[in-house]
């Protein structure tokens, strides 16, 4: 597997400190050697509740952070927990986004995903490269990680607002149009948000001849490709295995993406359908 380590045994440990970074989003900081790659994931385990793949948003080592979005049973319970309680973590998982030397670089992100693209960056300006970072959300209360971002040197950050209440008034995809215009060069983007956007955000990218990598974020259960709950149609791929970072040109044939998601019982829902 791509990641450093392969371990998929959990380890229990201590959430050293929770960071609000939002009415919905906490980060959670773990002093523990990880050992993950940007876009790489963990298995989450909250004690007596349920276990849940969450990107890693920072890792340097000796300390990772996960950010997380309070949306249903598990997050919730995570949410009731406090400093110097106990999780269980299974990984490093997954693939990576691979960064090459002095490349200049489009992230494009979308709610949580702005944490695991901050790691991108973390890592893309110790290779020198130059990054362009986008971020896309309803309102300026959805605008995750700007402090952070902005105190990353060599990086510019470009915000949009579907209310215009922050940065741009609009997509973020219109966003990156406007980059890719202005910027003499992008080498690569990389995305990681909703699965809507992802593929606005890949098929902008392959329209302008530049190669793409996005998240694809199925429904997991095992982590480890045992369990099948995230192969994707039409290709039998599994998302936590092969991905959940792979190449859009490889993404956008597969008759799922941007259509429809599954549940956890396996039920096809379509994007935009009332659950
Ligand atoms: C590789 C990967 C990385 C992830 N990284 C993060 C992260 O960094 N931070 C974060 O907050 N969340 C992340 N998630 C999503 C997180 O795992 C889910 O939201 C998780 O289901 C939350 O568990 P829950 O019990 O709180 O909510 P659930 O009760 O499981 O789900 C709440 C709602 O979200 C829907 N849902 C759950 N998972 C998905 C999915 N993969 N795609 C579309 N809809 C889904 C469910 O159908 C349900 O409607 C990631 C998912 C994957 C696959």
């Amino acid at each position: 597997m791509d990641g450093k380590k392969f371990d998929t045994k959990p380890v229990t440990i201590r959430i050293k400190k929770i960071i609000q970074e939002s009415d919905t989003v906490n980060t959670y900081v773990f002093d523990y050697e990880l050992g993950a790659k940007p876009g790489q994931f963990v298995m989450m385990w909250i004690p007596g509740v349920d276990e849940k793949p969450i990107s890693v948003a920072y890792d340097d080592g000796s300390e990772f952070w996960l950010t997380v979005c309070n949306v249903g049973h598990a997050t919730d319970a995570l949410f009731k927990m406090k400093e110097g309680d106990f999780v269980g973590i299974r990984g490093p998982f997954g693939t990576y986004y691979r960064i090459d030397e002095g490349d200049h670089l489009a992230l494009v992100a979308g709610g949580y995903g702005a944490a695991p693209m901050y790691f991108v960056a973390v890592e893309a300006l110790k290779l020198n490269c130059k990054v362009e970072f986008l971020i896309g959300a309803r309102s300026k209360d959805f605008v995750l990680y700007t402090k952070k971002i902005l105190g990353l040197h060599g990086v510019n950050l470009h915000i949009s607002t579907n209310d215009g209440s922050m940065g741009f008034t609009g997509l973020v995809t219109n966003l990156l149009e406007n980059v890719i215009l202005e910027v003499e060069k992008i080498d690569k983007v990389f995305t990681c948000g909703p699965e809507m956007m992802m593929k606005f955000v890949g098929d902008i990218a392959w329209k302008s001849g530049i190669d793409c990598y996005v998240s694809v974020e199925k429904y997991m259960k095992c982590g480890v490709g045992v369990c099948g709950q995230c192969a994707v149609d039409s290709t039998g791929v599994l998302a936590c295995r092969q991905g959940s970072v792979m190449k859009y040109n490889y993404v956008r044939d597969l008759c799922e993406f941007g259509k429809y998601h599954r549940d956890a019982q396996g039920k096809k829902i379509y994007f935009g359908e009332k659950k």
